[in-house]
Formats: C-alpha cells, structure tokens, sequence
C-alpha cells in the first residue's frame, strides 16, 4: 500500500513572520497521523528558515523548481545540488505556472527531472490540461505527452524515485476542483501509461491531485484508488484548512 502524501506549494507567498506561524501551527497538529506524509515547498529564500524550524519533526520541506544545470554562469538559478544543501527532500518541477509564464516545455521538464534526482531529492513532477484542452478532449493526449517527456529523460527506474502531481489548470486557484472521479480517470491512466513500461513502477508511483483542494473536499478525493494525496496551493498557506486536508489523508 502506498503512503499519502501532503505537499504544500506555497508559490510566492510568505515572510519570515508569516511562515513561522503556519509551521507551528501545522508541526503539532500532524504529528500523528498514520500513514500521511507532509511536506511543504517554499521560496527558496526560506529554505533556511524552514530547515531550522522542520529539522527533527516529521514535516519534510522542498523548493518549487531547480535549475537543469549543475553550476555555471546562469544568472539568477539555483541548482538542485543548493536545495539539497538545505535538507530539502523534495523539488516541485514543471509546474503548469512555470511552464505558462516562464516557457518551459516539456523537455527542459525532463531534464529538471533528471538534475533533481541527480541531485539525490524528489521530483514533484505536474503534468496537467488546460481547459481549451480539457473541452477538445485532449485531456489523455497532453497528459501522456508531459509524462513521456519525463520517462524520456530518466527512465522507468528514474520515474520510480519520482512523484507525480495531476493539475488540470483550469482547477488551479479558481476555486473549481476536479469531481473525484474526474480526477481519478485521469490518475488511473497515467498510472496505465506507466504500466505499460514496468508495472512494479506503477504500483509503487504516488500520484497527487491539485487543483482548488480544501479541506472539505480532501477526503473524497483522497478515497479515489490512485489518488495518492494533494498538492495544496492556497489552502496550505492556512493552518486550519491545511491540516483538515493532512487529516482527511489519514
Ligand atoms: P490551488 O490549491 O491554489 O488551486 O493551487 C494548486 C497548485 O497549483 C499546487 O501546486
């Protein structure tokens, strides 16, 4: 059985006074639960600040992108090797925000994958439609797409040290969540697409839904068969609503 996962992605949200309250609140209320993961994934300037408040609890801490270079004269990147000095466990890459507004496609997603487990961390890999694609019925096409990209680059063994988000963008911080089922026919084929090149991969893969998740609608999510946990936007930047989706993980 696999474990669910909670990631917060706090995008560019937060301040030094603002992220220390949300983690105490969050620490003590998760402390625990069985068989729930949580993480969050901040701005790289906190990852500092995360490390000493986190270190010898059981929330995990990550950043939201890494550069596919090792090191070198790119101004204004940062690569995976510097995240992992912090103690991160976790990059989020590919997400449809930097694939929207900074251009990224789907090999340079790949190869972030790549620098990220070379790197020795774990990809949050997002893969999702928008809704012009969603509507032509190109939700399976865009999907396996961004997924083949991935598995390119790393292989199915790279892809087993990988987790993978679903975020459709039409449900992205516009309050419309994907119905339970819709999410889960689209978390059941990519988990099919990844059986088709090692099935031991697939049954291992967590899968997070994103997308508009609040506490209310956490737990029938979650219920779904391959929806292995969230990757929460605006909800996990307040306590109460991200702690109710941890618990509706359990
Ligand atoms: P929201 O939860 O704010 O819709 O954001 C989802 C997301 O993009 C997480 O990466």
């Amino acid at each position: 059985m696999r474990y669910k996962l909670v990631a917060g992605n706090w995008k560019m949200h937060g301040s030094l006074a603002e992220n220390q309250a949300l983690l105490e609140a969050i620490v003590p209320a998760t402390r625990d639960l069985a068989r729930v993961d949580v993480a969050v994934c901040v701005p790289f300037p906190y990852l500092q600040q995360v490390r000493d408040l986190l270190a010898g609890t059981h929330v995990m801490w990550g950043a939201q992108d890494a550069s596919r270079h090792a090191k070198g004269a790119f101004t204004g990147e940062v690569s995976a090797d510097m995240i992992a000095e912090f103690g991160a466990r976790y990059v989020i890459v590919g997400h449809s925000e930097r694939r929207t507004y900074h251009q990224e496609s789907d090999a340079l997603v790949g190869a972030k994958c790549q620098a990220v487990l070379g790197a020795g961390l774990t990809p949050i890999v997002c893969v999702g439609e928008t809704l012009e694609e969603r509507e032509r019925g190109a939700t399976e096409e865009v999907v396996a797409r961004q997924l083949e990209a991935v598995v390119d680059a790393v292989g199915a063994a790279g892809l087993s040290r990988c987790v993978l988000a679903y975020e459709p963008v039409w449900a992205i911080g516009t309050g419309k969540t994907a119905a339970p089922e819709q999410a889960q026919e689209v978390h059941a084929f990519l988990r099919r697409r990844v059986a088709e090149r090692d099935s031991a991969v697939a049954e291992g893969l967590t899968i997070l839904y994103g997308g508009s998740v609040k506490g209310a609608s956490a737990r029938a999510l979650f219920s779904m068969p391959d929806i292995d946990g969230g990757l929460i936007g605006g909800a996990s930047l307040v306590s109460e609503e991200f702690v109710a989706i941890c618990k509706a993980a359990q």
